[in-house]
């Protein structure tokens, strides 16, 4: 029987958290396949495929193991860095909970508080209102330099951390792909349209990135029409379009969170 059962983070056409050329849904999946392969038949990995947050799969789990969910933080602000664990507000923390807090923080410090209770998130609750034993871990924060560095460089030793907590006795699998996977570009077709400028001050880019160079600039209330491709790079959408001299031109439409947000600085009006 499964000592754990493990759902990996974002996904689906969500990349969750981006920085340093790594997606967040990319990088706990990588953790997760490593956690299942050192782990054997003791791991349960659940549906890589799915967006477990998405689409409600903890309303309908069936496992009598204990449930991670794992995930990477960001902070815009590059310096905040270190791992933690979440548990439902009202709970008590249980020697799993205890472990891992104790374990990931001491893989990855930085945060003041380990263990963190939360009743605004919707797989806690989901996993309390069923009974589901279960922690959301967050393994360091992606847009920090050494947080990401230290989980892509150190992944078996992390993996390790999760089967030792678990009591489950880790194999030696050779790693599979360790390696970051480039971050992705892609072409969708309800990309493309008109888009609003909503900042007062928003620069057009020679190449997706900030290291781009400037070349023009739109202001608030302009509009442009960008191309069916995007690509997400410096932890920003990118999107396109062909500029009056015949060159390729690059604008971020906002933060790469896996869906438009109300702070985009381009919001799609047709
Ligand atoms: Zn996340």
């Amino acid at each position: 029987m499964a000592k754990l059962f493990i759902i990996c983070g974002h996904g689906a056409g969500d990349p969750g958290c981006c920085a340093g050329g790594c997606t967040e849904a990319e990088r706990v999946r990588a953790l997760g396949q490593r956690i299942k392969e050192l782990g054997g038949s003791e791991v349960e990995l659940g549906d890589t495929s799915r967006n477990w947050y998405a689409d409600g799969g903890l309303n309908r789990l069936s496992t009598d193991a204990p449930v991670v969910e794992l995930h990477m933080d960001a902070s815009g602000i590059a310096t905040a860095h270190g791992a933690h664990v979440i548990i439902k507000e009202g709970f008590e923390p249980d020697e799993y909970d205890n472990a891992l807090a104790d374990k990931l923080a001491a893989f990855m410090p930085g945060r003041s508080e380990k263990l963190v209770r939360r009743s605004d998130l919707a797989n806690p609750n989901r996993a309390a209102a069923r009974g589901i034993n279960y922690r959301l871990c967050e393994n360091g924060f992606i847009d920090n330099d050494g947080d990401r560095e230290k989980f892509n460089g150190n992944l078996d030793e992390l993996a390790r951390i999760y089967l030792e907590c678990f009591g489950i006795t880790a194999g030696s699998a050779p790693a599979a792909v360790p390696q970051p996977q480039p971050a992705q570009q892609e072409t969708t077709e309800n990309f493309g349209g008109t888009y609003r400028c909503t900042v007062d001050y928003l620069r057009v880019r020679d190449a997706p990135g900030l290291g781009g160079t400037e070349v023009a600039h739109y202001s608030s209330g302009e509009t442009v029409t960008l191309d069916n491709w995007y690509k997400i790079a410096d932890g920003y959408v990118w999107g396109q379009y062909t500029g009056y001299s015949g060159a390729t031109r690059y604008i971020a439409v906002g933060k790469a969170t896996g869906k438009p947000e109300a702070d985009d600085y381009l919001v799609k009006v047709g």
